[in-house]
């Protein structure tokens, strides 16, 4: 059948964790979002709320399905930076994630174990974090928004919200909330995660010719001749974005991050369906360890019934219109330079005129710092291949090799011949 992701109904294994998410978030940052606009302080970026839910209820929290405690954490930091720096209308944000409690859940794509669930609209990513990460990114808000405000277009992962749940039984999920890369309605019919690594960077030819949707590495761009096609405009506004960008990653001591691109080729349009290409880029090579669901059939909402049977007939028509897909890219991406085209980078020739491709760009996975784990994988994998050209490497090291390997990707870039006959 259709990959449309794994909804998620009231008999799924993470109903209850994303039901107590969605609660959290609903009832924080629309408390945040009532008071008046103050300037921040400097506790504002160390700040938390917490909130205690149950099914009473009381004055500060209406009653709840389940017993959970929730955090907000640095909730002002995050709301100028989603009003005044990422665009995000305040009414819009709270609707697309919990208008109605309705994600969907792709398993863990990454060796990390994380989780990842996309609002009803596709609008937004919620991605479970591992413990040092969300420390990591609490340690480096305040140079995390100090970057985004002199950058406007970063290409850097957009975080809306850091939060966490803590269910009864003492289990702590952290999480954070961000921008999808790939828009809800064109098809991605190319997805690369790059890092300038070439080490183990591959995604097997034979499984991707069988794959459309696989999310491919370093080594197959290379192998596949594979250039940004962006004229010289394009290609020095990014390059310059990409420099400043890997200058901070490189200051914070982060790695492992990589440059996700998406390709749509504008001729081919969106035969398959989109939103089954959005997800399709997180189809994991491994089974989904989410999928399975728990065999008790309890009572279902009709809401729940309704959108199974939608899911069953899988018409992509039909289903847009049941998630209320907005037709448009409107919104946020008009203000930013990198996803102006149709919520993307459009491909320009040398003459900088439009050409038939858009690329859909972005920095992900930046909150792994160097840490004395990596310190002892590269040592390690050291031993067994060439060190440089290994994934864990001093962050300095990593970002001058990201930032060259970018370089190299783009038509006319220096260095492409150097990568290539690496
Ligand atoms: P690992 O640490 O093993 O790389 P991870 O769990 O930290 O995995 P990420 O690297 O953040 O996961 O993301 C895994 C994949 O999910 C990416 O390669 C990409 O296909 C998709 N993805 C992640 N973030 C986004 C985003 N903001 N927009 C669109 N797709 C995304
Ligand atoms: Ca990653
Ligand atoms: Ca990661």
């Amino acid at each position: 059948g259709p990959l449309v992701g794994n909804l998620i109904g009231e008999d799924h294994v993470n109903y209850v964790l994303m039901y107590n998410m969605l609660t959290g978030i609903r009832i924080a940052v629309s408390r945040c979002q009532a008071k008046i606009r103050r300037p921040l302080t400097d506790e504002d970026y160390t700040a938390r709320h917490k909130y205690s839910f149950d099914i009473v209820g009381n004055e500060l929290t209406p009653s709840a399905k389940y017993d959970f405690k929730f955090k907000d954490y640095a909730p002002w930091v995050f709301r100028e930076l989603r009003e005044d720096y990422f665009h995000l209308d305040p009414a819009d944000y709270l609707l697309s994630l919990t208008a109605k409690y309705i994600l969907s859940e792709l398993g863990s794509p990454g060796k990390s174990g994380s989780f990842f669930y996309f609002s009803r609209d596709y609008r937004f990513i919620i991605k479970t974090i591992h413990h040092s990460e969300h420390k990591y990114l609490r340690r480096i808000l305040k140079k995390y928004y100090e970057h985004v405000k002199s950058n406007p277009h970063t290409l850097i992962s957009r975080f809306y919200g850091l939060h966490r749940v803590k269910l009864p039984h003492g289990r702590k999920i952290h999480f954070v909330i961000m921008n999808n890369l790939f828009p809800a309605h064109k098809d991605i019919h190319e997805t690369y995660d790059l890092k300038g690594s070439t080490v183990g960077r591959e995604y097997p030819e034979e499984k991707a010719a069988k794959n459309p949707r696989a999310v491919l590495k370093d080594l197959n761009w290379i192998k596949r001749g594979k250039t940004l096609e962006l004229g010289p405009e394009k290609r020095a506004l990014l390059t310059e974005q990409l420099r400043r960008d890997s200058e901070l990653l490189k200051e914070l001591g982060v790695m492992d991050y990589s440059l996700l691109v998406g390709i749509h080729e504008m001729q081919r349009g969106n035969r398959d369906n989109v939103r089954r290409n959005t997800l399709k880029v997180f189809s994991p090579d491994m089974p989904l360890i989410s999928r399975k669901k728990t065999v008790s059939k309890g009572p279902q909402s009709p809401e729940a019934i309704a959108m199974r049977r939608i899911m069953r007939e899988a018409d992509p028509q039909q289903l847009g219109a049941a998630l209320n897909l907005p037709e448009e890219d409107t919104g946020e991406r008009q203000h930013f330079l990198f996803y102006q085209d149709e919520g993307g980078l459009r491909a320009t020739d040398e003459a900088n005129e439009n050409m038939d491709v858009i690329y859909y760009l972005g920095v992900i996975d930046i909150l792994t710092p160097y840490s004395a784990f990596k310190k002892l994988e590269h040592f390690w994998k050291g031993l067994s291949a060439d060190r440089h050209k290994i994934s864990p490497v001093p962050p300095a090291e990593y970002a001058g090799r990201f930032f060259a390997f970018m370089k190299a990707v783009m038509r006319g870039g220096e260095g492409g011949a150097r990568f290539k006959s690496e």
